[in-house]
């Protein structure tokens, strides 16, 4: 359990939230910001544990409360393991956000069943049944969010198809759900980001080497940048607040203006 109590004067205090992936990148991103604003943040990782313990010492530095979770996702009873480690640190949430995510290098041609079975167990199914498992414990008015991407609704990007394709599975969850979790007053959305700083991207888009792609992926953006994990955290930080009650069923572009 965190050193602290959390920020007792932010908008989420008294919340818990849950954060798969929040070790590094976006999910990181999402879980300082739920952490500065005041919840209790479960951060969730696969096999870096070093990284989650980064983050959740980042958090209790800020003032926050977190603890670390690891499961291996797109593993056999990944969900139960997941919740059964939650379960040793808290009673019930209000947050609970899928974001972990694999990509994927394998075009159309390359991608074969083990690489599109990857895809889809650790980005479909597990928040899937990390959901089923976890909406017992989810607090009536909580919050769902998914962690999407603009490729499912861009355009046709054939490079990374099956990718694209876990993504719009993401989404149909997300609208089927919030009819489903509706009536308890639980919110759900999906939430697109665009291309963000993260080590996912590292391979092209850090580093001298990868200038070109830096200021090529900059202008995508309305904004004129590469989107940095605080800019999803503070659209998530939204939902997850009062102030969201009233969107769900939604999909959030996230992208900084990329999509037009
Ligand atoms: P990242 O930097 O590679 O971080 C991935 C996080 O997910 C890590 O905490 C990692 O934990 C965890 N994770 C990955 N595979 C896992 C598995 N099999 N089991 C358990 N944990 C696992 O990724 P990211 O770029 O932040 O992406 C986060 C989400 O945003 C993904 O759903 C991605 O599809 C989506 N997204 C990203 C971008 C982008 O430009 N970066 C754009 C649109 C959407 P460990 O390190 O411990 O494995």
């Amino acid at each position: 359990m965190g050193a602290s109590a959390g920020n007792q004067q932010g908008k989420l205090a008294g919340k818990t939230a849950l954060v798969t992936g929040g070790s590094r990148g976006i999910g990181r991103g999402i879980a300082e910001r739920l952490g500065r604003d005041g919840a209790r943040v479960a951060v969730h990782y696969g096999s870096n544990e070093a990284a989650a313990k980064e983050t959740v010492a980042a958090i209790e530095t800020a003032g926050g409360s977190a603890f670390a979770i690891g499961t291996e996702l797109g593993t056999e009873g990944d969900a139960q393991a997941l919740w059964s480690a939650f379960d040793a640190h808290a009673d019930g949430l209000d947050i609970l956000v899928n974001n972990a995510g694999v990509g994927t290098s394998s075009s159309f041609t390359d991608t074969d069943e083990a690489e599109f079975d990857r895809l889809f167990s650790v980005n479909v199914k597990a928040p899937y049944f990390i959901t089923q498992l976890g909406a017992a414990r989810l607090r009536d008015g909580g919050r769902i969010i998914n962690i999407s991407s603009g490729l499912s609704r861009a355009a046709a990007m054939p490079e990374i198809m099956a990718y694209a394709m876990t993504k719009g599975a993401l989404d149909v969850f997300t609208r089927n759900l919030s009819k489903e979790l509706g009536p308890r007053g639980i919110t759900v959305n999906s939430v697109a980001p665009g291309i963000i700083d993260t080590d996912n991207n590292a391979a092209w888009l850090r580093g001298e080497a990868n200038k070109a792609a830096w200021e090529s992926s900059a202008k995508l953006s309305a904004l004129g940048r590469v989107g940095d994990p605080s800019d999803i955290g503070a659209v998530v930080s939204f939902l997850a607040s009062d102030d969201g009650r009233w969107v769900t069923g939604d999909w959030i572009d996230a992208t900084g203006g990329s999509l037009m």
